[in-house]
């Protein structure tokens, strides 16, 4: 059966460039059969202001009033944990560990769209072409995140192969390292399901999922797990074979019962 009963990715209108009610989310997820569920808006971040990649520090409050409530509220349906989708940087380890054990939320994903030690208003890794360099920085930061055992699993770690329009050496080394960290520290990838789907007109770079990176992933035989990366409610369906194929054919060990 082609179906995922698990989901902890998904944003809500707060970041800027996802909409809907959060109410709605749930409500979609429940509809196609979804049983454990996860809010992972884009980080608030202090100090930070990103206008349409996450939404401003000040809504921190409302979104864990309104997630939390929506846990409480469908408890007896659907098991809600309340998280964010967030970039590691040295500059925000402590923030997130106060999240994490005030039980403001339940859990972080890794997910490296920006490298904020260069900046504080970062380029987003997608808009770097061909840069190596960038690569392997980002290789680097997403590897430190793998280690600081703040993140639950790891977002579409294949995202920088959109720097790219063809695969090459470096892709694949690259590659390599991310999957051999994540089998020495047991934290999963996931499949991510938004982009192939939805970033269509025009798009001339390589997309994620990216056959090559899950290849690999199969060769190491890391743990996957996959995710909506859901900006709208209507995104909770189930055409998303596409996610199964891949497992198939690299025969990935997919934690089918993943729970957070
Ligand atoms: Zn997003
Ligand atoms: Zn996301």
């Amino acid at each position: 059966m082609n179906k995922l009963d698990y989901c902890y990715h998904t944003h809500t209108y707060r970041c800027g460039h996802a909409s809907g009610e959060d109410e709605d989310y749930v409500k979609s997820a429940i509809k196609i059969g979804i049983k454990r569920f996860g809010f992972s808006d884009h980080a608030m971040l202090p100090g930070i202001k990103q206008v349409h990649s996450r939404g401003d520090y000040s809504l921190l409050d409302d979104y864990l009033a309104s997630t939390h409530h929506l846990k409480e509220k469908y408890k007896d349906t659907i098991a809600i944990k309340v998280g964010l989708e967030a970039e590691y940087s040295e500059r925000f380890i402590d923030y997130y560990k106060d999240l994490l054990s005030s039980k403001a939320i339940d859990f972080l994903i890794l997910g490296q769209h920006f490298n904020f030690d260069k900046s504080d208003n970062p380029k987003y890794i997608k808009n770097f072409r061909d840069d190596i360099e960038e690569l392997y920085s980002y290789a680097d930061y997403l590897i430190r995140g793998m280690r600081s055992g703040l993140f639950k699993y790891v977002a579409h770690p294949d995202l920088f192969v959109t720097m790219f329009k063809k695969w090459n050496k470096d892709c694949e080394i690259v590659s390599k390292m991310i999957c051999e960290e994540a089998v020495k520290n047991h934290i999963p990838l996931e499949i991510n399901i938004h982009a192939k789907k939805y970033w269509k007109d025009g798009y001339e770079r390589l997309i994620y999922p990216c056959e090559e990176f899950w290849k690999i992933a199969g060769e190491y035989q890391v743990e996957v797990v996959a995710g909506y990366d859901a900006h709208h409610p209507s995104e909770f369906d189930n055409d998303i074979d596409f996610v199964f194929e891949l497992i198939e054919k690299y025969q990935l060990n997919h934690l089918e019962d993943y729970t957070i």
